[in-house]
């Protein structure tokens, strides 16, 4: 089966179906086309532009730092490039096929209207340091959108620079030192609940805060009661705990329903509260963060407002602030002055009104996200925007009640869930697990859900419809998934060897993350 061809070209793998029989010689599958790597199928000697021969008599003005070796790089012609790439992206899987119950990650429909607005040449081909009376639109829409998220959340000040959400858990945090700096004592400690997102402990960390956890109530909640006993009882500056950083909805999909009470009971020993927002998408228009104590929470504009988004990018995690903390915001920012022109402030300005701890970014922050964001609002209006979360909690809501008769669900007794379904993988026979039943999901089409977190539940599996599948998607996901959990209950060994119908069988994840090969290696003979 792998003996070469007349051309040379010999299959680097074989494609198996589900009994093991190797079914075609090429590795393709109908419209399933293999694709070798770039460094296997290009050349060095292969170019897709056609440049100009170099004059090697003209002096050289690199002095000395001129390449001696060949960059040894391949490539392939245009038409190849084209077929490379293409083939490798129909290996993907996206939120533009089919339905990407992530949770913890809002995969929601990028409506094209963002796309348009945001390829607008006066959006998106403008310099960081253009003139500013050249680009008073685009300081326009930064202040539009930063008043949009002021009154989305009841909060009175944004620093929009932050370039993700663990970047803007960073801005609000320093924020929160500064604050504690200038009064005196940045204070030693940062309180996280267990079932937090890593970002936030790992944040806490890199500001030079010690983290310790806040335990769980049976019921998926922080313990209040345990979090008041660590504050310790004393009044204002008696306490060592900086700030208390919650997820709310949290990353068990519920609404912390005591969050006033634990804001009240931080602010009286002079900590500051930090809300990781990311999951902002269950509550926005129905609820306002600033009424509940918040003091910073960081929104990622790339969940909530849409945005193509994943593997680490593109991102947008502006940050609002409560009144305490505003004079420690970063700079830069857009102001507009009493003649409706609009600038951009740099320089500190050091009165006591502003004492900021310095920048996150060297600019403004994600020019592309801020527009695709602001077209979310503006086409949805405020209306639209309280139905989005609405509907994303009711379908979260159906999914959780469409498996609690099958799959362990350990909070469904807590009330109804927020914006994802939370399952675990108690009962399943044969020694399968989760990442069995993730894997047996991908020959079912679908993009697994988030697995293993948070960590407060067995083999957890966290999903997150969004708003933006119907009724008939998540009924055929339901159909799907009821499956293979039956196949996971029954201890059905096939599963052990999922996926089958993928590109790649299953890798050895282990070695991949304790012995990643990054670069490639010309195969021995
Ligand atoms: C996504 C997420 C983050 C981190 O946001 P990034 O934009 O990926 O940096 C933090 N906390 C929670 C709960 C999240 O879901």
């Amino acid at each position: 089966m792998n003996a070469p061809n007349k051309s040379g070209w010999k299959p680097t793998m074989e494609v198996a179906d589900a009994s093991g029989e190797t079914v075609t010689t090429t590795g393709n599958r109908a419209l399933m086309l293999e694709e070798r790597l770039i460094f296997e199928i290009g050349k060095a000697e292969t170019t897709g532009v056609d440049l100009p021969e170099i004059d090697k008599r003209a002096p050289s003005r690199l002095g000395g730092f001129e390449r001696s070796e060949p960059i040894g790089l391949v490539g392939l012609t245009e038409p190849e490039t084209v077929r490379h790439y293409t083939r490798l992206s129909r290996q993907n899987y996206g939120i533009d096929l089919g339905f990407f119950p992530l949770g913890s990650c809002t995969m929601k429909h990028n409506p094209r209207l963002n796309e348009k607005l945001a390829r607008l040449p006066g959006f998106a081909d403008i310099h960081p340091l253009a003139p500013q009376s050249s680009v008073q639109g685009a300081l326009e829409v930064i202040d539009q959108l930063a008043t949009w998220l002021k009154t989305l959340t009841g909060m009175p000040g944004v620093a929009m620079s932050p370039k993700a959400g663990a970047h803007g858990e960073l801005c609000g945090i320093l924020a929160i030192r500064a604050a504690h700096t200038a009064a005196g004592n940045p204070r030693e400690v940062v309180l996280v609940p267990e079932s937090a997102h890593g970002t936030n402990p790992a944040t806490a960390a890199f500001a030079g805060y010690k983290v310790e956890n806040i335990p769980a109530t049976p019921e998926g909640r922080v313990d209040v009661e345990a979090l008041k006993a660590r504050l310790g009882k004393g009044g204002e500056g008696d306490s060592d705990v900086a700030a208390v950083m919650i997820t709310n909805p949290n990353t068990c999909g519920l609404f912390e329903k005591d969050f006033r009470t634990i804001a009240d009971a931080v602010h009286a020993v002079g900590g500051y509260v930090y809300c990781d927002g990311a999951n902002f998408n269950a509550i926005v228009g129905r609820v306002r963060p600033g009424d509940l104590g918040v003091d910073a929470m960081h929104i990622n504009l790339h969940k909530t407002f849409s945005t193509p988004h994943g593997g680490g990018g593109p991102g947008s995690g502006p940050v609002v602030f409560s009144e305490a903390l505003m004079p420690f915001a970063p700079l830069p920012y857009v102001e507009k002055d009493e003649a409706g022109e609009f600038h951009i402030v740099e320089e500190e300005n050091a009165d006591a009104e502003h004492q900021t701890f310095g920048r996150m970014t060297a600019f403004h922050g994600q020019m592309g996200m801020f527009t695709r964001a602001l077209t979310y609002m503006l086409s949805h209006g405020a209306d639209g925007l309280k139905q989005v979360s609405e509907d994303a909690v009711l379908n979260a809501n159906y999914i959780l009640r469409s498996l609690e008769d099958i799959l362990h669900a350990p909070f469904a007794d807590s009330g109804p869930c927020m914006h994802e379904a939370l399952f675990g993988d108690k009962d399943f026979g044969g020694g399968l697990s989760t990442l069995d039943l993730a894997k047996g999901l991908i020959d079912e089409g679908y993009h697994p859900m988030t697995v293993y977190f948070p960590l407060v539940v067995h083999g957890a599996m966290l999903v997150e419809p969004t708003e933006t599948e119907s009724k008939a998607s998540i009924d055929q996901f339901i159909t799907a998934f009821r499956h293979v959990v039956q196949r996971a209950l029954d201890g059905d060994e096939t599963l052990k060897q999922a996926p089958y119908f993928a590109p790649r069988r299953r890798l050895d994840e282990t070695a991949a993350a304790r012995k990643p090969k990054l670069a490639w290696e010309e195969p021995a003979e």
